[in-house]
């Protein structure tokens, strides 16, 4: 049988498909998407060729939907079960799973199957691996174009927080309010940061990095971070920096900025050059025990079941990030060229199918 896809014909291009439906093997499930959202990762792969070339690849990795098909081992799920899918499915069974790194199965990065190793969610139907281990049911309390920040969003930004590691009351600066930089903040607070920077310039995702917790507001666009931030903290700096935007050279900024003994939480996708250049001196010549980690978001049920209760108690509301609502497949080309363009008033699309 065949579906229609919205696909990376190649870098640079894009267009519609058809393809095969997926065939379901016996751990595994096949998907109809009910909502999906277009990421500004879909963007660095597509325009910046940022993983290398890839053909009639299948865009998208964030979506809820429901499940078609199941293989005959699958024993939690069923056949119209309603899910979250994480972008994030691992391989749970692999040594790095078992060595507590499951993004990384089979590989750095591996887990990112969807737009990256295999057909993703842009496609009337979808492949999911391990579909007891990867899927979370979606609590019906729950708004679908809501959860579909469950996918990616929420739980990238969060550990975006996690990498830093936010203690009670620590200083928090987070570079880049897009929809994950949101989330971190979102993350940050709900860890008990004290005060907590948020640095972007457009004005509906300042107001939102508000709502979610940030104290104050770094415009880049009015110059140097690194000088705002000493001048709010005395000189002294931050304990953490979530980099949530910007370049390789935000890293330059984000040591900078940090107090000895602080951490750097990295989710920001590096999409060019060769180099991250990490200054010398600020860097206390390699002695100011000012710590780097970058990580993918890590996938799995018990993960977005967790997630999704933020959600479903109130402690998160990610309503706050859809700014464009579409319904129709159809619409899927205009949600994802709007990640593309980033117009002022956008934080997110999402599409109901
Ligand atoms: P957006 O493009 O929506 O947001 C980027 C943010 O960075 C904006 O707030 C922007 O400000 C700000 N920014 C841009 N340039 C600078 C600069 N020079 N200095 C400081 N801030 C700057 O991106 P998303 O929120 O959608 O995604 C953020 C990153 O996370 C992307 O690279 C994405 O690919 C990656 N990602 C990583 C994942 C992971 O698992 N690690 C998963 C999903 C996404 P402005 O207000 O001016 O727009
Ligand atoms: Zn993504």
């Amino acid at each position: 049988m065949k579906m229609k896809g919205y696909a990376m014909l190649g870098i640079g291009k894009t267009g519609w498909i058809e393809k095969e439906v997926p065939i379901c093997g016996p751990l595994d499930a096949i998907v109809k998407p009910i909502a999906v959202s277009p990421c500004t990762s879909d963007i660095h792969t597509v325009w910046e060729g940022a993983i290398g070339e890839r053909t009639d690849m299948i865009l998208g990795h964030e979506a809820v939907g429901e499940i078609v098909e199941v293989g005959s081992l699958v024993k939690d799920l069923k056949v119209g079960d309603r899910v979250i899918v994480p972008a994030i499915t691992p391989d749970w069974g692999s040594l790095e799973a078992q060595g507590g790194y499951a993004m990384h199965s089979g590989g750095m990065l591996s887990g990112w199957k969807f737009s990256n190793f295999k057909d993703g969610v842009f496609a009337e139907y979808f492949h999911v691996n391990e579909a007891d281990a990867n899927l979370a049911r979606l609590p019906s309390s729950l708004d679908p174009a809501a959860a579909v920040m469950l996918s990616d969003m929420v739980p990238t930004g969060l550990h975006g927080a996690e990498l830093a590691d936010v203690q009670y009351g620590d200083s928090v600066c987070v570079i880049g309010i897009g929809p994950v930089g949101l989330m971190s903040v979102a993350g940050a607070a709900l860890r008990g940061a004290g005060r907590l920077f948020a640095v972007g310039s457009r004005p509906n995702c300042i107001e939102v990095a508000k709502a979610y917790g940030a104290t104050d507001i770094i415009n880049y666009r009015y110059g140097d971070i690194v000088t705002q931030i000493m001048d709010k903290t005395g000189g002294k700096g931050v304990d953490k920096v979530i980099v949530a935007g910007g370049d390789n050279d935000t890293f330059i900024q984000a040591i900078d900025m940090l107090k000895p003994g602080g951490r750097i939480g990295n989710v920001n996708y590096l999409g060019a050059g060769d180099f991250v250049r990490i200054p010398r001196v600020q860097w206390g010549c390699g002695m100011g025990h000012k710590t780097i980690a970058g990580g993918l978001m890590p996938g799995g049920r018990l993960r977005m079941e967790k997630l999704a209760a933020l959600l479903v108690n109130g402690r998160l509301d990610t309503s706050r990030l859809l700014t464009h609502r579409f319904q129709g497949f159809e619409h899927l080309e205009e949600a994802l060229l709007l990640m593309k363009d980033k117009p002022k008033d956008l934080i997110k699309p999402v599409v109901i199918l």
